[in-house]
């Protein structure tokens, strides 16, 4: 039988595959055709409080095992992952209609993510520090938090979900994890790898269903000591209220409003194709998409013209066909959102140059590729993540003024320049206030590094040996010698 067919689909409690204790369900749609791909438990309260009890009981044993042994887990999770790659693609496009190329690519980062954590889990290092006192002794230890409740996006429904299982499981925490109603298939497969794995009972547990009433249970329960999350910044504050019950721990990956600079001495055919790569990518529905591309008056004319050349050549489908490199929004809310956005800027006086509606005839959530000019910053678009496939472009005349006007946002998480001076480099990239920046590049997600945001973008960071630290305590422990003699 094959690896995805085992429907029908259901959560993962204490190494046992669930219902939920209602028997409800809930449907999944693929967002290229709006056809039903399956349906999966819609858990409750209930069923989460089941979970977090079996991840507390499972802490114990878990976060005393060898940080090699938990490594070794996560090795072989890796080793699943590649193994059944082709299978994972399909089900990612299907969910969250991506092309298949780039579902690829995700399943070998999450796979990576898995192999890096696997070793990082041997690093989580102390310290020995020297004392005022010569019978003392200070010892600086690391230790798990404790369980970890994991809550997470459709837009990498493997990826970020997978990378925070990784970091949580090699600090040696216990996980309950909730994915986005979107998606949930994907993370059952990832759960079918896990219990290939053979994770003990109770280590990694996986509960879909409904946000609010789940949510609710992980904060109001005092099991789960850290929440990591990855959504919007609407949700992320509403965690952040409900952690103050218990002081909860809280690792949270927010919205953005990454800002693409052009300078007048950038290579234009460069920034012309990062700005394709970047936001057409996962259709525009990544929190490091550009939303905002400011380009310096003498090269505007230049860069839209290149740009306008790249955005017509899109071929747009569904994401099962090779030629798709654009595939369709994940629901019709999204869909709405997009649309909403660009009559919104037509209204205040922008111009569609390239697309500005959505694609007529097709039966999933389609919206044209699109580059908007004459933008302004009174202009949702200029303000909210779209979340879709579209490019807005302005001018700007002065560095000061485009860092002024990058950094007038509340968000922080992303920003992209291109430039070819070096001052100019260091000048800017140290006035940013976003906690990722890429300079000539737009896809800047590295595994050795640390991803996060600033302001309401975030708090803590995710990746690199940063990544740990959000699942780990630390532990100042003094020891005086008791023996005269030392
Ligand atoms: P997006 O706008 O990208 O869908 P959300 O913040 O709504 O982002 O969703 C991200 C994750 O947060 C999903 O798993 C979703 O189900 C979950 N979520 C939404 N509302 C709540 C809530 N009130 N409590 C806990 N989780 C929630």
């Amino acid at each position: 039988m094959s690896f995805t067919d085992k429907a029908p689909y259901k959560m993962f409690i204490n190494g046992t595959w669930t219902n939920a204790e209602n028997m409800k369900v809930f449907e999944v749609k693929n967002p290229a055709t709006a056809e039903v791909i399956g349906t999966v438990p819609l858990g409750s309260a209930t069923d989460t409080k089941k979970a977090l009890d079996a991840a507390q009981n499972a802490f114990k044993s878990w976060s005393r095992l060898p940080a090699r042994k938990r490594g070794e887990y996560l090795e072989k999770i890796k080793d699943l992952l590649i193994e059944n790659i082709e299978e994972l693609a399909v089900m990612i496009t299907m969910e969250s209609g991506k092309p298949l190329s780039e579902a690829k690519g995700e399943v070998l980062s999450a796979a990576e993510n898995f192999s890096w954590y696997a070793a990082e889990a041997r690093r989580v290092y102390g310290e020995v520090i020297p004392s005022d006192d010569a019978k003392k002794r200070i010892l600086v230890i690391r230790q798990p938090v404790g369980v970890a409740a994991l809550i997470t996006p459709w837009n990498f429904p493997l990826n970020i979900l997978g990378r925070k299982v990784a970091t949580a499981l090699a600090a040696g925490c216990t996980i309950v994890a909730k994915p986005a109603e979107q998606t949930p298939i994907t993370a059952i497969l990832l759960w079918r790898i896990l219990e290939k794995a053979e994770l003990p009972d109770g280590v990694a547990n996986l509960v879909t269903g409904d946000p609010v009433e789940i949510g609710k249970e992980i904060l109001d329960s005092p099991i789960a000591k850290v929440i990591g999350f990855t959504g919007s910044t609407a949700v992320g504050k509403l965690l952040m209220q409900g952690a103050s019950k218990h002081v909860k721990r809280l690792a949270l990956e927010l919205g953005g409003h990454a800002p693409f600079i052009v300078f007048e001495d950038a290579d234009l055919e460069l920034a012309a194709k990062a700005v394709v790569r970047n936001k057409f990518r996962n259709t525009g529905q990544m929190c490091g998409c550009a939303n905002r591309v400011y380009v310096h008056e003498h090269v505007y004319d230049a860069f839209t013209e290149k740009l306008s050349v790249l955005v017509k050549a899109l071929q747009v489908g569904n994401g099962l066909e090779e030629s798709t490199e654009v595939g369709p929004l994940i629901d019709e809310q999204g869909l709405d959102k997009v649309k909403q956005h660009v009559e919104d800027a037509l209204r205040k006086g922008a111009t569609a140059l390239v697309g500005g509606c959505a694609l007529e005839n097709s039966q999933g959530f389609f919206y044209q590729p699109t580059i908007l000019v004459d933008v302004h910053k009174e202009m949702d678009i200029m303000r909210e993540e779209t979340f879709g496939p579209v490019v807005p472009v302005t001018t700007f005349t002065s560095e000061e003024e485009v860092i002024n006007q990058a950094n007038d946002s509340q968000y922080g998480l992303y920003a992209y320049f291109f430039t070819k001076d070096a001052d100019r480099c260091i000048r800017v990239y140290e006035s940013l206030e976003y906690g990722m920046v890429g300079i000539n590049e737009s896809l800047i997600t590295a595994i050795q590094a640390p991803a996060g945001g600033f302001k309401e973008s975030g708090l803590g960071r995710e990746g690199g040996h940063w990544g740990m630290d959000e699942y780990l305590e630390i532990k100042y422990v003094t020891h005086t010698l008791s023996s005269e003699a030392n």
